[in-house]
């Protein structure tokens, strides 16, 4: 048989994008299964999402994520849409099926898997969202799509938190509230998954964390956060101090990195394996 020279293209288009270590997570899963792909990290500016999109095609690369500020206008460039990316407006992964481009968001998955693999129930749920960006809105339609019984959205930005809550009461049977975001906040009573879907904490600002009241924070809730790098932020810490049981960020980026691994290969990930390479990365063991 002719020896074959050519390896199977992912990566990711995003612009800043040097800082993103998903190609660490995504070749120590490649590596470790043997398989022949690389995941390369690459810079495409704004005005030329459609040339890399057009160039994907043309070199027949198996797929790409995208990531700041691509997530929303890559959708004009695709053939099909998941359920999920329909809903939440954003894809922020594309397989190349023969040249038919298929779009999913996988950020919510990676979210709910990385609870559920802690065999937190999502079905019933009270959840308390603070933020509602990107991430914090592919999170709450993953919940709701999951069965989750409430969720309070609480922004600073009234138009942003407004659009998610009714997104949420509108396309899904999941109940959505607003609240906005005055001084320090209150978590709502009953609240069974308390969530950082903002950028507060991320590094460098690592003492930072959301302004609300720590106080009601007590043992019976789940608090997790979006924010990756540090991996146990403030906001964890201080949840923790109160007894409640935390759930890290990175456990959603490498769940997200291993359902794109999944939709690519055809393989299941190596998860652990992938968690092990990022921490490894961050210089942590
Ligand atoms: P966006 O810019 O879309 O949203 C940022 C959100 O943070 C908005 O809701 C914004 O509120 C809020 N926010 C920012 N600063 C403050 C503040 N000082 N006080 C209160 N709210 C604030 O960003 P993304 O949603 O894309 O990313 C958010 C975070 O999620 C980042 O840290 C990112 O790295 C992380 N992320 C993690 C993933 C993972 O796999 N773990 C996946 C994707 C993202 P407002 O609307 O009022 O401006």
């Amino acid at each position: 048989m002719a020896k074959n020279y050519r390896s199977e293209l992912v990566g990711v288009f995003g612009c800043p994008i040097d800082d993103n270590p998903t190609v660490v997570v995504e070749e120590a899963g490649f590596k470790e299964l043997g398989l022949d792909f690389r995941y390369l990290t690459i810079l495409v500016k704004p005005e030329d999402l459609g040339d890399a999109v057009a160039g994907l095609k043309a070199m027949n690369m198996r797929g790409i994520n995208l990531t700041i500020p691509h997530k929303v206008e890559v959708i004009k460039y695709l053939d099909e849409l998941s359920p999920a990316a329909k809903l939440i407006g954003a894809v922020n992964t594309v397989v190349n099926n023969d040249g038919v481009l298929f779009g999913e968001n996988t950020d919510g998955k990676g979210f709910t898997k990385s609870l559920k693999d802690s065999g937190v129930k999502l079905a019933g749920a009270k959840i308390t969202m603070l933020g509602a960006g990107g991430a914090a809105r592919a999170i709450a339609v993953e919940c709701a799509l999951e069965g989750a019984s409430e969720i309070v959205i609480i922004n600073r930005d009234m138009t942003r938190g407004d659009e998610l809550a009714s997104l949420i009461n509108e396309k899904t049977s999941t109940h959505a509230a607003y609240i906005p975001w005055l001084g320090t906040a209150d978590i709502p009573d009953g609240t069974d998954i308390l969530i950082n879907g903002t950028s507060v904490g991320l590094f460098p600002n690592v003492n930072d964390k959301p302004n609300i009241n720590y106080s009601q924070v007590n043992a019976n809730m789940i608090v997790t956060d979006v924010v990756i790098n540090p991996p146990e932020t403030t906001f964890l810490k201080e949840a923790k101090k109160r007894g409640a049981r935390t759930i890290r960020g990175i456990g959603m980026m490498v769940n997200q990195a291993a359902v794109n691994f999944k939709l690519w290969t055809g393989e299941d990930a190596p998860y652990d394996v992938m968690l092990d390479a990022l921490y490894r990365d961050f210089g942590i063991e």
